[in-house]
């Protein structure tokens, strides 16, 4: 068993500042992470880190947007504390050296981006995720906090107390992707989940075949509520045959969108009249698909995004990298020809309940980044919004977890049982071997009552000797179903049903078709017997946090029966703020998922915001 303080999981620009937080208030701290810190997801980011750095700018102009961009579903302590936080934030990573792009007068550069009321995202060129992760990498290990990479947490060890909120995390169990080892880690102080997003429920996204949603699934598992799972993002700029992302600094910077019929459709269609194709993700997204569904997208498919008339000075000095994507992925010349795009699955806006802290309701818990819901993006996120979480958020929770007092949190987490509930009544349960050996209250102790007596040690190491099971059953069974057609069949059916457009009809096919996946995942098998690089396995494993991610969106997307953010519903085309002004969260409840409600929180650090109509 190895033992740390604090347990980080995950490498990408969450866990890295987590991590770097809580190193400095002194903590042991580890990254257990299933790939290496250079190669998560992070590194994908291009178009840029929003912060109110300039004179004409202000934080609250920046909490303003981000409230306004999440239609109202965002919780104002969150909002507040990341706007206030953004700036000095950025400014550490480019006093730890990243090498943000810069004016004539050497200022940092910042460009215009959707739903923004100032030109506030600083950039660096069109990879500035590959370069903040790379500075905090510098940092960590320049630290020397340790990174135990290439190892696949599978579960967490949690004691099994009946009430979630009486719960403690211990540690997590993983296994060394390079000798098949199973270890537990035992976290002395806290574990933070930092494990970024859930594209991979989804076929056509612009997330790496790593965005499987572990840590979401495995803290839900664990009996931590999940938040506003249907608050999916679908990207307006992603390539058609492959997902791959085209950055919004490409309209940032100037770029337009047209159709086939060579028309400014954001403007001529009345979409976003004043601010065109730098309205918020949501509706330009809505605005193509509109195009394409009324026979003006070219080849019934997508529409184009023309760069040409930004010059090719401007290009390579800002969007280099755009041009190699477009080349190397759909063979187009973006200095030459206009790229096509249409929308794709990029971001969750939802995940694992925590408070501005980081903290769960389970103790010692937390979660930061793309896998958290604190809740800052609500129904919709801003471009540029989310790399400034990662290191706020990350920080914060790293920072507590190692022990740093921060006074009383705002947001409150955990099942309550004043608050509004809800069966939904969909059959929604577990083959009972995988929800055993995924329980938390199966990890092999003796329920004793209500208040789990086993040492923090014991807890980890029957979590340990569980998954041990777990992965020996997978590995003797000689057949069965593979678990790429399930995941398949899943992502074929997110995307048709729990798409930009959604109907009741979509919804409810989705759920049928979630649970007959489940039960073929009953049967699933690993046909590659190795212990070493052993990737059938990993991705069996990614499969089943799949099927639970993916059951709570479509049930958060059926109960939430009005249109708001990037949730569209054909049969209520208003959003209800009497009824709605609240997010929908998911409990475990052995398997059977049950779904709640707790209200938004408008009041802010300085003001209360006041719900408007939303138009750009
Ligand atoms: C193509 C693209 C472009 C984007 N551009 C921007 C942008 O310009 N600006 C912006 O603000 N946002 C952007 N975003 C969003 C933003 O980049 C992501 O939300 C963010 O980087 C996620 O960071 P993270 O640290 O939460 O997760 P990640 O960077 O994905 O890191 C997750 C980490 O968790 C580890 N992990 C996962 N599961 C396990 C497990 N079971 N065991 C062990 N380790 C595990 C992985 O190895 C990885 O190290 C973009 C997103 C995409 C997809």
């Amino acid at each position: 068993m190895y033992e740390h303080d604090v347990i980080v999981v995950g490498g990408g620009g969450a866990g890295l500042r987590a991590a770097i937080a809580a190193q400095e208030q002194g903590a042991d701290v580890a990254i257990v992470t299933k790939l290496h810190p250079v190669r998560s997801h992070t590194g994908a980011a291009e178009g840029g880190i929003n912060a109110a750095l300039r004179d004409g700018d202000s934080w609250e102009d920046h909490a303003y947007d981000t409230m306004k961009g999440s239609d109202y579903l965002g919780d104002a302590p969150a909002i507040d504390t990341f706007a206030k936080t953004a700036p000095d934030e950025v400014i550490q990573l480019e006093h730890w050296g990243m090498p943000f792009s810069r004016e004539d007068d050497g200022r940092v550069s910042q460009r215009p981006f959707g739903g923004l009321s100032f030109p506030r995202t600083t950039y660096a060129g069109a990879e500035t995720g590959h370069h903040m992760l790379h500075t905090l990498y510098e940092q960590v290990v320049k630290r020397g906090i340790e990174v135990y990479d290439e190892w696949y947490v599978s579960n967490l060890a949690v004691t099994d107390e009946d009430d979630p909120n009486d719960r403690e995390c211990h540690g997590v169990v993983a296994w060394d992707v390079q000798s098949g080892e199973i270890a537990g880690f035992e976290a002395r102080d806290g574990v933070i989940l930092a494990t970024g997003g859930l594209g991979q429920a989804y076929d056509h996204t612009t997330n790496a075949v790593a965005n499987t949603g572990d840590g979401v699934a495995m803290a839900y598992r664990a009996g931590v509520p999940i938040e506003d799972m249907e608050m999916i993002q679908f990207h307006p700029t992603t390539l058609p045959s492959t997902g791959v992302l085209i950055s919004e600094g490409v309209r940032g910077e100037g770029g337009i969108l047209y159709n086939a019929e060579g028309e400014r459709f954001m403007f001529e269609y009345g979409y976003a009249t004043n601010d065109g194709e730098l309205a918020s993700r949501d509706v330009v997204s809505r605005a193509e698909l509109t195009e394409i569904n009324e026979g003006r997208g070219i080849d019934d498919e997508y529409v184009y995004l023309d760069m040409r008339h930004l010059g090719e000075e401007r290009i390579t000095d800002r969007l280099e990298n755009i041009l190699h994507l477009a080349e190397d992925f759909e063979g187009v010349d973006g200095l030459e020809e206009p790229m096509p795009v249409k929308p794709g699955q990029h971001y969750a806006m939802g995940g694992v309940e925590t408070n501005e802290f980081g903290e769960t309701c389970v103790d010692g818990l937390y979660a930061a980044g793309e896998c958290a819901c604190v809740s800052l993006h609500g129904a919709n996120r801003l471009g540029g919004n989310a790399l400034p979480e990662l290191i706020v958020f990350g920080a914060l929770a790293g920072r507590h977890a190692a022990g740093e007092d921060m006074g009383e949190a705002l947001i409150e987490t955990g099942p309550s049982e004043e608050l509004d509930r809800e069966e939904l009544g969909v059959p929604v349960g577990l083959p009972s071997e995988q929800s055993d050996t995924a329980e938390p209250a199966a990890d092999g102790g003796e329920p004793v009552e209500d208040v789990d007596t086993r040492s923090s040690e014991e807890v980890v190491s029957d979590a340990e000797a569980t998954e041990e099971e777990r992965i020996e059953t997978l590995l003797e069974r000689e057949d069965g179903v593979n678990h790429a057609d399930v995941r398949a069949d899943l992502q074929t059916s997110m995307t048709e049903n729990v798409n930009v457009f959604r109907t009741e009809a979509g919804l409810e096919q989705a759920l049928e078709d979630i649970q007959e996946a489940r039960e073929r995942y009953q049967d699933v098998y690993v046909a590659d017997k190795s212990r070493t690089f052993n990737t059938d396995l990993q991705h069996t494993i990614e499969t089943r946090n799949l099927l639970d991610v993916a059951e709570a969106i479509t049930m958060g997307a059926l109960a939430r029966d009005e249109f708001r953010g990037a949730h569209w519903r054909k049969e209520h085309q208003e959003r209800k703020d009497d009824e709605w002004l609240k997010h929908t969260m998911v409990s475990w409840n052995d398997g059977d998922p049950e779904l709640w409600y707790r209200p938004v929180i408008l009041e802010g650090h300085e003001e209360t915001y006041e719900p408007k109509n939303r138009s750009y």
